[in-house]
């Protein structure tokens, strides 16, 4: 089945009624906005846009995922975006939002949503709360007021589409496409609506994969350039299961809450261990180390834009952890480029060539 690019979706869904909401990664409300009618489109970069003019807003030391999202705003491809929202994953996308609100002249309004790091009763009130001032915003900005009806009947979309999107990942070894067409297929859930991705997803041909070499954890937030999988495969490795943000991180479980701003809450606050909720170390190497043995992955590769500090602070002990379990370990920086660096190229290269 074709997927549809993201012009064609923000044509179709245009055509529906529907808003076009910018979402900075990674964890959010896709059924609020929906239910709101502003339909989702996530932005990961993106990576062809040169980030120089959005550079000079940040530190340097910030990742290209804020340099070129703040640049992509300012383009004209950006002007079929209504409105923006950025959660507070981590310090960099805080500082986007500041300087997106408070110094650049942005046509569309800025929300924000603070995700709280702990696991308490209090965290979930908290995270309800900001759900709700979410909502509140929302309904200043499209004078729509959907009921919670409304809203339940979107997260039970989204829930079902989640399912799907979960056990697809789970199942890696049945379906019978390459791990690049695999992850495409996977993330355009990025841009398109609920019932899109359903159908694409269950589209997937399945049967006896053909699956080459050792099986390997890829680890880190985005998958850019998505050459990443064609040059793993072609050195003669695979993707048998992984820990992106972008991927299984979001993979969030299913709850009986009625009131629909206590349902989204106790489901983003339900995601798999992540490095941008602070989920202590060994939780976190106990999860993956789990995942590993079920997928009889041999070894893990960290592959992750240029400093992104909440995963720089795992890094060092998620490698000796591997490394104590007998895995192979690699990590990798990249500049969130349109093709791999040949110099990383070769590093996974001599990588795999190890582990076989
Ligand atoms: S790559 Fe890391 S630092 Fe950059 S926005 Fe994502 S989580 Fe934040």
């Amino acid at each position: 089945m074709k997927i549809p690019n993201r012009k064609e979706t923000i044509e179709a869904v245009r055509a529906k009624g529907y808003q076009i909401g910018a979402v900075m990664p990674f964890h959010y409300p896709r059924a609020l906005l929906r239910a709101f009618k502003i339909h989702p489109m996530e932005v990961w970069g993106p990576p062809h846009i040169d980030p120089m003019e959005g550079m000079q807003h940040f530190p340097e030391y910030t990742c290209q995922i804020v340099h070129k999202a703040t640049r992509f705003f300012a383009t004209a491809a950006a002007r079929d975006i209504d409105c923006i929202l950025i959660p507070h994953t981590c310090d960099s996308l805080q500082g986007m939002a500041s300087v997106l609100k408070d110094y650049l002249t942005m046509k569309q309004p800025i929300f924000t949503l603070y995700h709280p790091r702990g696991r308490r009763k209090s965290d979930l009130d908290y995270l309800e709360n900001e759900l709700r001032a979410l909502g509140e915003k929302l309904r200043e900005f499209t004078n729509i007021s959907p009921g919670n009806d409304e809203i339940m009947a979107e997260i039970r979309l989204e829930e079902k589409a989640n399912k799907l999107f979960a056990d697809t990942l789970q199942h890696r070894q049945i379906y019978t496409v390459s791990d690049r067409d695999f992850y495409t297929t996977l993330r355009a859930g990025e841009y398109l609506p609920a019932d899109q991705f359903i159908e694409l997803v269950g589209s997937l041909p399945k049967g006896r994969a053909d699956l080459h070499g050792p099986g390997l954890m890829l680890s880190g937030v985005v998958p850019e350039p998505m050459s990443i999988f064609d040059h793993i495969n072609r050195f003669g490795a695979h993707v048998i299961i992984d820990d992106l943000a972008c991927c299984s991180r979001r993979i969030y479980e299913a709850n009986d809450e009625s009131d629909p701003y206590r349902h989204l809450a106790r489901s983003l606050m339900s995601m798999p261990p992540d490095t941008t909720i602070s989920t202590p170390y060994n939780r976190r190497f106990e999860y993956l180390g789990s995942q590993m043995l079920r997928t009889g992955a041999k070894g893990v590769v960290v592959f992750n834009p240029k400093f992104c500090e909440p995963e720089l602070f795992y890094i060092s002990m998620f490698e000796e952890r591997m490394k104590e379990q007998g895995y192979s370990f690699l990590f990798v920086e990249n500049e969130l480029t349109t093709e791999l660096h040949q110099q990383i190229q070769t590093r996974i290269n001599s990588f795999v060539e190890v582990m076989t």
